[in-house]
Parts: structure tokens; C-alpha cells; sequence
């Protein structure tokens, strides 16, 4: 290719994985640049996204020897001055550019000891006559959004044919694509406009178009651009409307694909695997309904135990998401259904994420069940010799009922004589492959799988879902039980400690318990533990009258048992604690939820974390501490927790404001994030044409022989094989 030798082929490759001509195609611009917009040097602040301005660098100076040697170009336009500055290649720089001759440069403004600089800048010769002209007022141009994206429309609505003409008459724009490069490729000078370049020769080299990636009736169905043209206006746009098209088109297919993946590999599971049959509802159920349950079904934990009944017996494997706001009451779902495998002659198990999260669960089971003449038993890495034994020979006999359990409960040397449902509490702490070990647990294999219920409080919005677990059903417990008051919450200022006691003192005085919990982030550790400590001494300080527990990750695990069990049990008024406490723990008593640097908690665990408190009947509250200096972007998430007690809404906010990537949960999904121009966020819309496309194209087409659909299930066979990510979840 031009321009590219063997130095660049190798760092296209190593940096930005460019292996190929259509590795190159496919590597998208980040942002386009209206090229007709110029801004004057008086219009610039120093927090403004990336301009281009045009002018000459009037004057050189160097500062600085060895390596804090820097240049700097004092750059006008005629209305102001604005330093360009360089700390790297100055050898280069200082042969390259020329004072008095004008430029175009391009990068982001800032303030630096009062003056205004760019450093690093793009920049390039401007023709003579484009000098002049930017010296003119400015034109009107065309709304960029914050990221410098063109803003985009209805996505895929199909644009008239006025309009598209219409945008190329006044002031037609004209987009110069940029694309991100690494650091070392700076170095080397290939920059966002080195690539545009060779982007631009690559282009010239393709003089076919290229053939499509989409079935023919997809494309037309949706009205779409062709790929061909797609591609072109992806890098090159001839307009906004096209370059608009072009990004719907190539969102489209992008998550087309991901779609079709995952729905066909749903199809194929259900038509392979068989489940237990469950057919009867009999003794043990009805015997806990009705004599056991200590209080009515809300209606949505109803209508969740009949849509799981309805798995249950279908002769299909069950593979359930089911989705409740901490609080829901999912628990006693989970027990409603352990008991139908019951009375069908088969064995649970209950898998939680930590050892505290199992023994509790089987506190509450047994307290649930009472007297009737059930085995629940506990197995975690804390169950050992003689006990452990007994255990795993009911298993292996039948007369464990229930397995309640962490990770040890997978280990090998755990078989059960016949498992017929696993549920698993709070999944993101379990991945794909270890559910999978589930399956060889029986030793009565049947050709059936056991059933799975996968329970979680952390709300997966519903775009996320679907990308997620499109293989999985999903139920939504969306009620909570009668009589629970919504937790009060409010953000107070560190300096504000003395109102924070003052909260304390009065629920302390009437009774109530009170956590305050720090963040633990690996990498912080040991400053984040130094914080826990002198949060915990001055609590103790603070409250003398009241005792203090204190659990962090770092302490043996029957100390930490200890110091919950103190608390849980009301001895201790005071837990100071780490995230350890994040999920599932119950202590109905405690009322007020301190949640320290709550800055660095994503928002969907400050609702986990919430939801610790208000489970009695009492007013809660929750407090976010944070210091005075936080960004705009943090106030709003910590507003959103403020306003809000509703986990949908504060996950879908959450995924806004952070994108996907950061989502708790998503790494071990099997699902990777790694698409390149379609954002799960942002392009809901497009997500849900694309699944029910795919889906239509599966029910057409289900032996994959139809010649018009050839296209699609190539590449996606393709797709599987050049992308790991994509073979992960099946
Ligand atoms: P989560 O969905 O967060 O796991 P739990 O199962 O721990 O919630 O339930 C929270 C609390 O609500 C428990 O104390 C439980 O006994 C109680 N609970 C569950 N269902 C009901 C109901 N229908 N009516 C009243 N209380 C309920
Ligand atoms: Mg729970």
C-alpha cells in the first residue's frame, strides 16, 4: 500500500491491530471535523473540545535543556495569540514547520500560566486562498454534539431525498475524519491525518465496490446504505446526511450480527438439551404455602414462581435471568421452587458468592421451613472434615434436600444422586464456565440438564439484557413487599461530619443500627484500609456509649463471621465495613446506611449498597459522603441516587453517563464489549430493529439454506472464528 512500509505496517499492527486492507476499513473515525469551520483564536477558552484554527506561528522560542526541552510557537490568526507547544520530536518539529507560513492546526485548547496552548497539535499547510477566507467572519455551521459527533437523528429513518441534497448546497461541509492513534505512533508520526491519508490512497486502490454484508431483503427491508457506500461515507462522508446513514447502517450490522449469534445459539440449546420434567406441585410445597408462609406473596413474586412453574415442566431446560430490586424478595421465590424440584424426587442447590451471603441464606431457609421434615445443609470452604463428610454422603444418597453453598459447591468431589435445579444469587460473581460445571454434577444422568435460576438485584437494563443474555428468559420482580417506606437519601460534604453524627446519634437513640462503609479498590488497598481504620477509631471516639463492629475483606473469616454476627445479632450498634456487605445481607434493625467517598462507588452498587437498609418498617436513610471537590459529572450521579429509589432507572442512567464497559457484571457475561462503532447506550433503537431482524431471519431461514441469506450465516461463521469474544457465551 502507499505510503506504508515496514516500519508502519509493523506499528499498525502492534498498536492498533491493522493487519489487512479491511482491518483498515474498518477501523472507523472517532470524530469528524467540519473543515469549513474555523474558529478565531478570540473565541477560544480553555475548556473547549478539539478546533481548528488557521493562521501562522509568528515567532519560535525554545525553554528548557535535555529532556524538559520543549518548543513553542506563538500562533496568530490576527485576533489573538495561542501557544502551540511541543515536548516530543522537537527535532523534527523545530525542521519541519516555518514561521510566517499558514497552517491549519487542529487540537484541543488550554490554559497553562494564564496563557493559552495546544500542545502536540495536528497541523498541516493551508492553502493560500483558505487563509484569506478564515480571516473573514465566521459561516454558520453544523451542531456538533459533546463528543464532536455529528448529532444524529431518528437512526434509521430514511432521510428525503430533499434533505440530503440540501445539506450539500449552502456552505456544503466538508469532513475531515480523525482517528485515534496511540502514543507511540505519534512518535512516529503517524497521526490522525497520516491515516486519513492513507485511508484516502487505500480508497483509490478499491475500484469495485465493495460486495455487501447484509442479506439483500435486510438491506432493503430497512432501507439501509449498501456496505460500499457505507464505508466510503464512514471515512470520507459527502455530507451529514450520508455520514448519518453510513453509522446507522454500520451499527446495524454490527449488532445484526451479535444478535443472530446469540439467537442462534439459544434455538440450538433449546431444541438440544431436554430438562427434568417437574409435573407435580405436591406435599412440601403446599404444606410450606399454606402453613409456613409467614405473610401473603406480593403479586409479582406470584407471577414469577408461575412463569418458572411453567419452565419447569415444559420439558425444556430452564435458564431463567430473574431480576428484583434488593428487598424484592427473591429469596422466598428461590425456596418456592426449590420445593417443586422437591416434591418431583429432586435435589437444589443454592449457590451464593460468599460465605457469609450461604450461611445466612441458610439461616433463613431453615427459619422458613421450620419443623417440616426437610434436609438443608451448608457447603463452603469453611466445612471441613467430619461435618463435610456427612454432607457430601447426602448428597451422593439423596437426603440432602437442599445445598446451600460458594464456589466450593462446583469443586469436583461434589456429586449429587439427582440435581434437577441450581440457583444462582447474585451472578456476576459467577461466570459462563462455571455454571457449565453444574451440568456433570448428577450421577442419575438422564440426558436432561437441570434447571437454572440465575438471581440478581442488579437491574440489567433492558438493552443490556438483551445483549447480554439473549439466551436467557428474564423475570422481573417490580414490587416490593407491603408496608416499607422509601430510603430517605441525601449527599452531605465531608466537612459536614458533626450533622452526620448528629443522623447517628437520634436512630442510635431510638435503637436502630448503623453501617458506614468504605470503598476497597484493589489497587488503593492499603490507603482505602488505612481510611476503614480511622474511620473505625473515630466512631469509636464519636459513640462511646455503643459498640463497633468492623469487617473488611483482609480479616480471617471467622473473625469476620464474628464481627457480622455481633452486629446482625444487635450486640455491636456500628459497622464499619468495606463493600463486604454489599449483597444480600439482612439486618432488618439497621436504619441508616454511611456510605464514605461514595464518589468512588459506581451508582448501581450505591443501590446495592442502599439497599441494606429500609427492610423494616422504620424510615431509613442513606447518606453519601463525598469531599468538596467533586466533578460535575459525579453530582449528577450522586443527584440521580438522591432523587431516585427506582434500580431500572438508576441502572439505565448509570449506563448512560458510564457506557457499558463499566457495568458491574458484564466482564464475566461471556459477552465482551468490543464493538466498534455501535454503542449499547446510545443505540437502543437500533439494537432492538437488529434483534427482531435476526430473530425473522432465524424463523425464515432455521435450516440455513436459503440462497438469498447465504451472506449472513458466512459471515457470521466468520465472525466467529476472527473474534474470540463472540465464541465465549456459546
Ligand atoms: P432480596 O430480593 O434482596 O434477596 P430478600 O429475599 O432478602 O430480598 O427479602 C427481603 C426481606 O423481605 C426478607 O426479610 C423477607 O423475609 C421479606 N419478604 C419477602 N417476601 C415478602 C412478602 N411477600 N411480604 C413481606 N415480606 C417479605
Ligand atoms: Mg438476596
Amino acid at each position: 500500500m502507499q505510503g506504508v512500509g515496514p516500519g508502519r505496517a509493523e506499528l499498525l499492527e502492534k498498536e492498533i491491530g491493522i493487519k489487512t486492507m479491511g482491518d483498515m476499513l474498518n477501523y472507523y473515525p472517532y470524530r469528524y471535523v467540519d473543515r469549513t469551520k474555523f474558529y478565531r483564536i478570540a473565541e477560544i477558552t480553555g475548556n473547549m473540545p478539539h478546533v481548528q484554527l488557521c493562521g501562522q506561528i509568528m515567532s519560535v522560542e525554545e525553554f528548557g535543556e535535555g529532556h524538559h526541552k520543549r518548543i513553542v510557537g506563538h500562533f496568530s490568526d490576527g485576533s489573538g495569540f495561542i501557544d502551540l507547544v511541543w515536548f516530543r520530536g522537537l527535532k523534527f518539529v523545530s525542521k519541519a514547520y516555518k514561521v510566517r507560513t499558514p497552517y491549519i492546526i487542529f487540537g484541543k485548547p488550554t490554559v497553562f500560566n494564564g496563557s493559552l496552548q495546544i500542545s502536540h497539535p495536528d497541523i498541516e499547510e493551508a492553502p493560500t486562498e483558505l487563509y484569506y477566507n478564515t480571516l473573514k467572519p465566521l459561516s454558520p455551521t453544523l451542531p456538533l454534539n459533546e463528543e464532536g459527533d455529528i448529532p444524529s437523528y431518528n437512526p434509521l429513518s430514511l432521510p428525503s431525498p430533499d434533505r440530503e441534497r440540501g445539506a450539500g448546497e449552502e456552505g456544503k461541509p466538508s469532513f475531515r475524519p480523525h482517528y485515534h492513534t496511540t502514543e507511540r505512533m505519534k512518535k512516529s508520526f503517524l497521526v490522525s491525518s497520516t491515516i486519513a491519508k492513507l485511508m484516502g490512497n487505500l480508497f483509490k486502490l478499491i475500484t469495485q465496490p465493495l460486495p455487501e454484508t447484509l442479506p439483500q431483503p435486510v438491506v432493503e427491508e430497512y432501507h439501509l446504505m449498501s456496505y460500499d457506500e457505507a464505508i466510503r461515507n464512514i471515512h470520507f462522508p459527502t455530507s451529514a446526511e450520508a455520514l448519518r446513514r453510513a453509522q446507522a447502517r454500520l451499527k446495524f450490522e454490527e449488532l445484526f450480527y451479535v444478535q443472530l449469534n446469540i439467537l442462534r445459539y439459544a434455538r440450538n440449546r433449546k431444541q438440544k438439551e431436554n430438562g427434568f420434567v417437574f409435573s407435580t406441585v405436591g406435599n412440601a410445597f403446599n404444606t410450606f404455602y399454606h402453613h409456613y408462609l409467614p405473610f401473603q406473596l406480593t403479586g409479582a413474586q406470584k407471577r414469577v414462581v408461575r412463569e418458572i412453574r411453567e419452565d419447569m415442566r415444559s420439558g425444556r431446560q430452564m435458564n431463567r435471568l430473574l431480576q428484583g430490586d434488593v428487598g424484592s424478595g427473591k429469596t422466598l421465590v428461590a425456596l418456592l421452587c426449590a420445593l417443586i424440584a422437591i416434591d418431583n424426587g429432586y435435589q437444589t442447590v443454592i449457590m451464593a458468592p460468599t460465605e457469609i451471603l450461604a450461611e445466612q441464606h441458610l439461616e433463613t431457609l431453615r427459619n422458613f421451613v421450620g419443623d417440616m421434615s426437610l434436609r438443608i445443609e451448608l457447603l463452603t470452604g469453611s466445612v471441613k472434615g467430619k461435618r463435610r463428610k456427612e454432607v457430601l454422603q447426602g448428597l451422593i444418597d439423596g437426603s440432602v434436600h437442599i445445598l446451600i453453598g460458594t464456589h466450593a459447591v462446583i469443586e469436583d468431589g461434589v456429586q449429587f444422586r439427582n440435581l434437577g435445579f441450581a440457583i444462582i444469587d447474585e451472578q456476576h460473581r459467577f461466570g459462563v464456565a462455571q455454571r457449565a460445571k453444574l451440568w456433570n454434577k448428577t450421577t442419575e444422568q438422564r440426558g436432561s440438564f437441570p434447571h437454572v435460576l440465575v438471581m440478581t438485584a442488579t437491574p440489567i437494563p433492558r438493552t443490556l439484557a438483551m445483549t447480554l443474555y439473549g439466551d436467557l428468559d428474564v423475570s422481573v420482580i417490580d414490587e416490593l413487599p407491603p408496608g416499607r417506606k422509601p430510603i430517605h437519601t441525601i449527599h452531605r460534604f465531608l466537612a459536614h461530619l458533626n450533622d452526620i453524627y448528629a443522623s447517628m446519634r437520634r436512630e442510635l437513640s431510638l435503637g436502630r443500627q448503623v453501617y458506614v462503609v468504605y470503598p476497597l479498590i484493589e489497587e488503593t488497598e492499603k490507603l482505602d484500609l488505612q481510611d476503614l481504620e480511622r474511620g473505625y477509631a473515630q466512631m469509636c471516639d464519636a459513640f462511646p456509649e455503643y459498640k463497633v463492629s468492623r469487617v473488611h475483606g483482609k480479616l480471617k473469616s471467622a473473625e469476620k463471621d464474628r464481627e457480622m454476627e455481633a452486629f446482625a445479632s444487635g450486640r455491636t450498634q456500628i459497622l464499619v465495613a468495606t463493600t463486604v456487605i454489599e449483597v444480600g445481607v439482612n439486618v432488618p434493625n439497621a436504619s441508616v446506611m454511611i456510605i464514605m467517598n461514595a464518589e468512588r462507588f459506581g451508582l448501581s452498587q450505591l443501590h446495592q449498597l442502599r439497599g441494606r437498609v429500609g427492610r423494616g418498617a422504620d424510615q431509613s436513610y442513606c447518606i453519601l459522603v463525598t469531599k468538596y471537590e467533586i466533578s460535575a459529572t459525579t453530582r449528577r450521579r450522586l443527584q440521580i441516587m438522591v432523587d431516585s429509589t427506582d434500580g431500572f432507572e438508576i441502572a439505565e442512567e448509570d449506563l448512560k453517563l458510564r457506557g457499558p464497559g463499566d457495568l458491574e457484571g458484564t466482564q464475566q457475561s461471556g459477552m465482551a464489549f468490543d464493538l466498534k462503532i455501535a454503542n449499547i447506550a446510545r443505540d437502543g433503537q437500533i439494537l432492538t430493529y437488529a434483534r427482531a431482524s435476526a430473530q425473522r431471519l432465524i424463523d425464515t431461514d432455521p435450516t440455513e439454506s436459503l440462497p438469498e441469506y447465504q451472506i449472513a450465516w458466512q459471515r457470521l461463521n466468520a465472525l466467529r472464528e476472527t473474534n474470540i469474544n463472540w465464541g465465549a457465551i456459546s
